[in-house]
């Protein structure tokens, strides 16, 4: 973990597979650092916060295409809407009808993914398997068209158990196949499993993850 952050992306772009697309997880870390990986190539990256994310927009080049991931409040879905290309961290029915009448409002059509909840820890967000697939219907994807329902995210359980880790990811990617192959058989947008983190990201890989979000092993640790 010792190397510049040109490095650090060089290296684990050459081990994540062509196909998974990696998303520079860069929140708490400032301008500068984005501008390093920028100039080492990477364009898509990730923050969690809304005003973070509104600054660092502001700040760096119109071709960056950036990624909500954090857990967003219904009061800050408008700043989310005018600059992310993808949100990760749809959790909530509610936060879904937020980001969709806001998106109408601007014309912007973001893609997001329906957050799901599988971990062992209780303080995480997201649906279940059960709720989620109960949820996710042909009517709804038809009344939430000003976004564009593009797959699902999720994270494993923070353990060393690998068979665990490994479990969740199966499932997160169970829920995945299962809602492609039915309400969205017909949307081949539907196309992204968004899992795995600096820790556990090979795993994610292997288990059919199709979008890693990265950040540790990029910029460093981040002071909180
Ligand atoms: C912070 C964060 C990451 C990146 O985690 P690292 O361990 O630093 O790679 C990925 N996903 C989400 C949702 C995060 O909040």
């Amino acid at each position: 973990m010792a190397g510049s952050i040109t490095e650090n992306l060089r290296r684990i772009r050459r081990a994540v597979p062509e196909e998974v697309t990696l998303v520079a997880v860069s929140k708490f870390h400032p301008v500068e650092a984005l501008s390093e990986a920028y100039a080492a190539g990477q364009r898509i990256f990730g923050e969690s916060r809304a005003l973070e994310l509104e600054a660092k927009a502001a700040a760096l080049p119109g071709d960056i295409e950036w990624h909500f991931i954090g857990h967003l409040q219904t009061n800050k879905v408008k700043k989310v809407v005018a600059c992310a290309a993808m949100i990760h961290s749809v959790d909530s029915p509610r936060l879904l009808e937020a980001i969709d009448s806001e998106a109408r409002k601007t014309g912007r059509r973001p893609g997001v993914l329906l957050q799901l909840h599988v971990a062992r820890e209780e303080n995480k967000f997201g649906f279940t398997p059960d709720e989620l697939l109960a949820f996710v219907t042909p009517e709804l994807v038809a009344a939430m068209s000003g976004v564009e329902f593009r797959g699902v995210m999720g994270m494993a359980s923070n353990v060393d158990d690998e068979t665990r880790i490994r479990s969740d990811f199966r499932e997160i990617r169970g829920v995945f196949d299962r809602l492609r192959s039915t309400v969205f058989a017909d949307s081949p947008a539907f196309d992204t499993v968004s899992m795995g983190m600096s820790h556990d990201w090979p795993l994610a890989v292997e288990e059919g993850s199709t979008m890693v979000r990265v950040g540790t092993s990029i910029f460093g640790e981040r002071e909180y």
